[in-house]
């Protein structure tokens, strides 16, 4: 047996001021916005329906929610119709151009605020974000959400407008040609930073900051997070250790406390995470490569022992190898990529990931919700929660950039895959009676986990419904193994709907509307306590909400998935 050894700092690292996130931690823009030059299989329609001002207050997270790239006409933010010729790949291509698009023949200045606020003009528009000002005025045109919402930060620093909007884009590769330089001062806003007393009501920072320490045997280096929190689970816990970096992150609540060392010994790759989900202690177990004695952990990295809203932490990526790639339908595939071994990673339910690739020469970013490798599995098989593969149900667009990327990856290839996020709360759905969930096209796949989750875990459940648009018979994702789960599962029911039926088709057709949810979504009981969740094409998922709420079912009563 070894003995535990006590080494090292009994008390935390010093934490350094944050910096701002990495540049390769977020990336561009949303070319789901970007018009194809020509017509495409799948294309959105124009955002028409419904009101945008009546939709702001669903669900309690508020639907879109304000970062939401599916946020069509909100909050002074407008979906724009981009002219033909101004898509993200015609923006890559300027960029790659070598056109001066600066207007500064590639130097780079310092800028003071006097300077800035001058360029506040459409033809001459300056902004700064996180302390580097760029010139904006080539790229108005290209902007998915249209000029005028540019030039809300014409002249000033954006970044508190460009986090609320849009987080993950990553400005830095997408407008590198258009930096002009840095702030000569400060930038107005407040960095993005660690966490301060009265951001958390009613309690003291202090209290509730996490703390660690750590200890050593002859072959383990033991962490130990004290998390201050009951209820911690595996979902919450969130660790990479590539070479000797080690980034160990715990999610509570909104906020999340962060481990960032470059260790001061090699380590095996792999390692253990123990967690004593009550007490809310987190233990992260290493294995040093050679048998020596380590007299200090390692040497803090810029975001070690910070603790900070979960939105002020960069997106952390790392690469997944794919393993296999399956075809779903004629249009759509299961992508299933590898975590590395030494990557702690489990997405919890409802929540989706970021993958980023390289597309001529600039770093492209789209959200992506992992699902289960199958329905009708036996859900208890280690093999589907084995922890170390990440399963993707995705249509690939015949114009789409990224998706036509993607499929052009190779089985050994690897992609960067983002840590999860997502606003919703497997407790919304725990103490449900009816659960019913309307799905649209690729909106299934938030459904997969859920449905699981439902039918395995939930025993007050009495009824849950998936009610299923598509536009023809071979767009429908797993129909087989849904027919085969409301055999096995007396609770479910699936029911197909179709907008572009064959006239052999015998199952309901047309789109989403108030008739056909009044006829669909029924409670079993006048009292029963219900949950609607609704996942599809932005309009979709609007009209749906929109028409629950003209047949009276409340805002606590439905979920919308979005960005
Ligand atoms: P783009 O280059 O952006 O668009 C090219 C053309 O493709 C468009 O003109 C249009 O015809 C079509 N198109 C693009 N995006 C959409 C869209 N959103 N709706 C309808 N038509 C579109 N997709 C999946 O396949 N599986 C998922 O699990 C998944 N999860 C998501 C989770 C979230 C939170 C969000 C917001 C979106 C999710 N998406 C998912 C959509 C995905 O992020 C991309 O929008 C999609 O893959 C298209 O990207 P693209 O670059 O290939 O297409
Ligand atoms: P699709 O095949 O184009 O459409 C699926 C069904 O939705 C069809 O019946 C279609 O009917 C209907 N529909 C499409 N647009 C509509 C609208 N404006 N109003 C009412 N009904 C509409 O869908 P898809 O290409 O798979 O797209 C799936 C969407 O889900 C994408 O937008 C994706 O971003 C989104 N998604 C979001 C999340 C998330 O937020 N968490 C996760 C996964 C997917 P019509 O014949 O009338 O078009």
């Amino acid at each position: 047996m070894e003995s535990p050894r006590r080494s090292g700092p009994r008390t935390p690292l010093q934490a350094p001021l944050r910096s701002p996130p990495r540049p390769a931690d977020t990336a561009p823009s949303r070319p789901g916005r970007v018009a194809a030059p020509a017509p495409c299989r799948g294309s959105p329609r124009p955002p028409g329906l419904p009101g945008p001002g009546r939709m702001l207050n669903v669900p309690p997270g508020a639907f879109p929610a304000p970062s939401s790239q599916q946020r069509v006409a909100a909050g002074g933010r407008a979906k724009v119709p981009l002219k033909p010729g101004r898509s993200l790949m015609d923006w890559i291509r300027l960029t790659k151009s070598g056109k001066d698009l600066t207007g500064l023949k590639g130097r780079l200045i310092e800028v003071t605020e006097d300077e800035l606020a001058k360029h506040n003009k459409k033809e001459d528009c300056w902004i700064c974000i996180r302390g580097l000002v760029y010139n904006v005025t080539p790229y108005m045109e290209y902007h998915p959400g249209g000029e005028d919402e540019l030039m809300k930060a014409a002249g000033t620093d954006g970044t508190d407008l460009f986090d609320q909007v849009h987080r993950w884009v990553n400005y830095e590769s997408m407008l590198k040609e258009c930096l002009v330089g840095r702030m000569a001062f400060k930038p107005i806003a407040a960095p993005r930073g660690m966490v301060s007393e009265k951001n958390i009501p009613g309690t003291s920072a202090r209290d509730l900051t996490p703390s660690y320490d750590w200890f050593q045997t002859d072959g383990l280096i033991t962490i130990v997070v004290y998390t201050k929190q009951k209820d911690m689970n595996a979902e919450l816990v969130i660790v990479d250790c590539q070479d000797k970096r080690l980034r160990g992150e715990i999610i509570l609540a909104d906020h999340s406390y962060l481990i960032e060392l470059d260790l001061d010994h090699a380590v095996q790759e792999g390692f253990d995470v123990n967690i004593a989900e009550k007490v809310g202690k987190v233990e992260i177990v290493l294995k040093k490569k050679d048998n020596v004695h380590w007299k200090v952990l390692g040497r803090p990295l810029e975001s070690h022992n910070t603790f900070i809203k979960r939105t002020d932490r960069g997106l952390f990526y790392r690469k997944c190898k794919l393993v296999s790639k399956t075809e779903v339908t004629h249009d759509t595939k299961l992508f299933c990529l590898m975590l590395p071994k030494s990557t702690h990673l489990q997405v919890p339910t409802g929540q989706h990931v970021y993958l980023k690739q390289v597309i001529a020469g600039t770093e492209v970013v789209k959200p992506y919700t992992p699902i289960l490798p199958s329905l009708t599995l036996d859900f208890k098989q280690p093999s589907c929660h084995d922890g170390a593969h990440i399963y993707l149900m995705i249509k690939i667009y015949s114009c789409g950039l990224f998706t036509q990327a993607l499929d052009r990856l190779q089985i050994g290839d690897y992609i960067s895959v983002s840590s999860p996020e997502g606003n919703f709360k497997k407790s919304q759905v725990q103490t449900s009676e009816d659960l019913f969930l309307l799905a649209a096209g690729t909106g299934f796949t938030p459904m997969v986990k859920l449905l699981n989750f439902a039918l395995t875990e939930v025993s007050c459940l009495r009824k849950v419904k998936l009610i299923f648009f598509n536009k023809k018979e071979d767009d429908i994702l797993w129909r087989n193994q849904l027919e085969e789960l409301a055999l096995k599962d007396k609770r479910f029911e699936v029911q197909f709907v179709l907008s572009e039926p064959t006239k052999d088709w015998g199952g309901k057709q047309g789109k989403i509307s108030l008739s056909l949810l009044s006829e669909c979504v029924k409670r079993s009981r006048k009292d029963s306590k219900v949950l609607i969740c609704i996942c599809g094409p932005t309009p979709f998922t609007e009209q749906g909400v929109e028409c629950l709420r003209d047949l009276g079912y409340s805002q606590e009563e439905m979920h919308a998935f979005t960005a």
